[in-house]
C-alpha cells in the first residue's frame, strides 16, 4: 500500500500505478455484476443527469427516484425549465427540501438558453465549462461531464473521497480541503484510459460508497476490493480472495 513519508506529512501520497489500476479492475468487474437499475444510469442526457445529480444531493436515492419522474414529466427540457417562473420550479422540487437547489436550476436553464430564447441550447461538455454555471461545483461537472459526455472527469463527492481515502490514504481526513485536494488527485490519477471505462468506473465509485463502504458501516468482508485495500478489516485468511 502506498504509504510514504510524504504521505504522512500529508502531502499527495505516492501512489502505485499498479494498486490504482488493480484497484479500478476488481471495482469495475463489481459494478458490472451487482449495480442496482437507477432510472439517469439509463441515460446520457445532460439535463436528466444534471437534474438526477442535484436531487441525490442531500436526498436518499429512494425519495428521488419517483420525484425525478415527476419533475421530467413537467419539465422536459432546460428550455422548458427558462421558460417556467422560478416559483413553478420550486413547486415541482416539493418534498425534496433544499430548494437553492430548485432556485439554481432555474438560473442554470435561463442562463445556457439565453432566458428561453434558444431553448434547444445543450449544458456544455468540459468540466471547467460546467462550473462557471449556476449552482455547479467540481463534484457536479465531472458527474455530467463523465456520465453525459463521456469525459475523462474524476468526481469526488462524500461516498467518492471516503472510499478512496481508506482504500489509498487512512491518514487524510476528507473534512480538511487539503486533504480533499490530494484526494480529488487520487480520483484523477486512478481514472481509466478511455471515457466509457470512466463512467463505469465513476459509477462504481459512488455505489461502493451507497452500498458497501458507508459512512456507518464498512463492509469489508463483502468488498470487492478489500485485497488492496489499506483499511480492511478482514478475517485472517480472507485478504487476497477479492
Ligand atoms: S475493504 Fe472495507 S474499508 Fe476498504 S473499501 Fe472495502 S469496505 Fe471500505
Amino acid at each position: 500500500m502506498p504509504r510514504s513519508a510524504d504521505a504522512r506529512r500529508g502531502a499527495d501520497p505516492a501512489l502505485d500505478a499498479r494498486a490504482l489500476s488493480d484497484f479500478g479492475r476488481r471495482l469495475r468487474a463489481w459494478y458490472r455484476r451487482s449495480a442496482r437499475d437507477l432510472p439517469w444510469r439509463r441515460t446520457r442526457d445532460a439535463y436528466r443527469i444534471l437534474v438526477s445529480e442535484l436531487m441525490l444531493q442531500q436526498t436518499q436515492v429512494s425519495r428521488v427516484v419517483p420525484k425525478y419522474h415527476e419533475f421530467l414529466r413537467t419539465f422536459p427540457s432546460l428550455g422548458h425549465v427558462a421558460r417556467a417562473t422560478p416559483e413553478r420550479v420550486m413547486e415541482a422540487w416539493s418534498g425534496l427540501g433544499y430548494y437553492a437547489r430548485a432556485r439554481n436550476l432555474h438560473k442554470l436553464a435561463a442562463h445556457v438558453t439565453s432566458d428561453g430564447r434558444r431553448p434547444r441550447a445543450k449544458l456544455p461538455a468540459e468540466p471547467h465549462e460546467l462550473r462557471a454555471l449556476p449552482g455547479i461545483g467540481a463534484y457536479t461537472a465531472g458527474a455530467v461531464a463523465s456520465f453525459a459526455y463521456g469525459k475523462r472527469a474524476a468526481l469526488v463527492d462524500t461516498n467518492v473521497a471516503r472510499v478512496l481515502s481508506r482504500v489509498f490514504a487512512p491518514h487524510l481526513s476528507p473534512k480538511r480541503p487539503r486533504d480533499l485536494t490530494v484526494i480529488w488527485r487520487i480520483a484523477e490519477q486512478g481514472l481509466p484510459r478511455t471515457g466509457s471505462a470512466t463512467w463505469t468506473h465513476n459509477q462504481a465509485l459512488m455505489e461502493l460508497g451507497a452500498l458497501v463502504c458507508t459512512a456507518r458501516v464498512a463492509r469489508c468482508g463483502e468488498c470487492p476490493v478489500r485485497a488492496v485495500c489499506a483499511s480492511a478489516q478482514v478475517p485472517k485468511g480472507a485478504r487476497g480472495q477479492a
